[in-house]
């Protein structure tokens, strides 16, 4: 009887990216990673998260402890890419390239297994495959499983449709946002359009609100302290000639500072609060993340000074600056000392960016992804 092979990263990845799975949904993908990597020789810990899986390479009495972490979730989205390997799932799409991620990652893992053959890795990989980035919640459950206790380090990574395969960027610092949102409920006195003078306007009230919000940014924050303030969302009433009683609004904040973002949280309640003052209404602010928002991603300079020149003979450095996406990845500096790359993905001057329905990892961006995390793994446990 013959062992069956483990995929390729590149099967994987063409598998992954026809089969993508929504945050906290990832089942197949957690049980075909499984799959795969035991019949690589890799051990899957038992780390009870119901999507999403730790596997294990050498051993902590030998050496220090590196994660390498790569997230697995994809987005509902329609993809329209046109690809022959384009998602096979109605609405729901790799968007974000996170099937770039974990196939390179787990072509990392093949490699380093074999290695691992060869002569004894001088301490232990923890290979995190994480699911929900997507809704921020995926790498609080990893944590939570205590697995990555006392590791030395923690590496991630994120294509990049501005750097074309094989280039890379990790520079000390923040590298993506710290993002907060917000939800404001309003309440007042409904009534007839006709009668303003007998209700209170709740959607003049948010009007006025939205537009002062935008003096958070120009006039409260430090003109080279980055930050961005964005109103996406609104709902007031659903007739023509109703003043509605309730309604609400929300957005998002990004920055990369937590006094900054604490600072935008304050200016931000007095304008509501104040404005709602104004009209007689009632204001409810409710922070989504909670008491805290969610920190930026910053690289450890130490740990970015310490792979870089090793990065440096198998990829080609390519300095870009800070994203104002965010990342859950920033709570890892909770565990250990972090760094975080972006890869290229793509590179032509037109290519869709991400959460575009048309957005686009070329399979060449692979080899560089499974360069990358292979290469820091050797750098550190060298
Ligand atoms: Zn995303
Ligand atoms: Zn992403």
């Amino acid at each position: 009887m013959s062992t069956p092979q483990p995929m390729t990263a590149r099967e994987l990845f063409l598998h992954l990216h026809a089969h993508p799975e929504l945050s906290g949904a990832e089942y197949a993908t957690t049980a075909l990673l499984t799959q795969q990597l035991q019949a690589a020789g890799i051990r899957v810990m038992d780390s009870g998260l119901p999507t999403g899986l730790i596997a294990s390479l050498g051993d902590a009495t030998a050496g220090p402890t590196v994660v390498l972490r790569a997230d697995i979730d994809a987005l509902p989205i329609q993809e329209h890419t046109g690809l022959d390997y384009a998602s096979e799932t109605d609405g729901v799409m790799h968007a974000c390239g996170h099937d770039l991620h974990a196939a390179a990652l787990y072509g990392a893992a093949l490699e380093l297994a074999e290695q691992a053959r060869h002569a004894r890795l001088p301490g232990r990989v923890l290979f995190v495959f994480q699911p929900a980035e997507e809704t921020s919640h995926g790498a609080e459950a990893v944590i939570a499983t205590g697995l990555l206790d006392g590791a030395a380090a923690i590496i991630g990574a994120h294509g990049n449709p501005d750097l074309r395969p094989g280039q890379f960027s990790m520079e000390p610092g923040p590298v993506m946002a710290g993002v907060d949102w917000f939800r404001v409920r309003l309440d007042g006195r409904g009534g007839h359009a006709s009668e303003p003078q007998l209700c209170d306007d709740i959607v003049l009230a948010a009007a006025g609100m939205v537009t002062e919000l935008q003096q958070v940014v120009a006039r409260s924050v430090a003109p080279l302290s980055a930050c961005v303030l964005s109103v996406t969302h609104m709902e007031f009433g659903d007739a023509w000639n109703v003043l509605p009683s309730t309604g609400y609004f929300e957005g998002t904040m990004r920055n990369y500072d937590d006094a900054v973002a604490l600072g935008m949280r304050a200016r931000l309640t007095s304008i509501v609060t104040g404005i709602a003052a104004a009209h007689g209404i009632r204001a409810a602010i409710e922070w989504v993340p909670g008491d805290t928002p969610w920190p930026a991603t910053a690289n450890d300079a130490a740990l970015v000074a310490r792979l870089t020149p090793a990065l440096e003979q198998v990829l080609e450095h390519h300095p870009i600056p800070p994203a104002t996406g965010g990342e859950d990845f920033a709570m890892y500096a909770r565990v250990a000392p972090g760094a975080f790359a972006m890869l290229g993905a793509n590179g032509s001057p037109d290519a869709p960016r991400w959460h575009n329905e048309c957005y686009t990892v070329l399979p060449e961006a692979l080899p560089g992804a499974v360069t990358f995390y292979r290469t820091c793994v050797q750098a550190l446990l060298a």
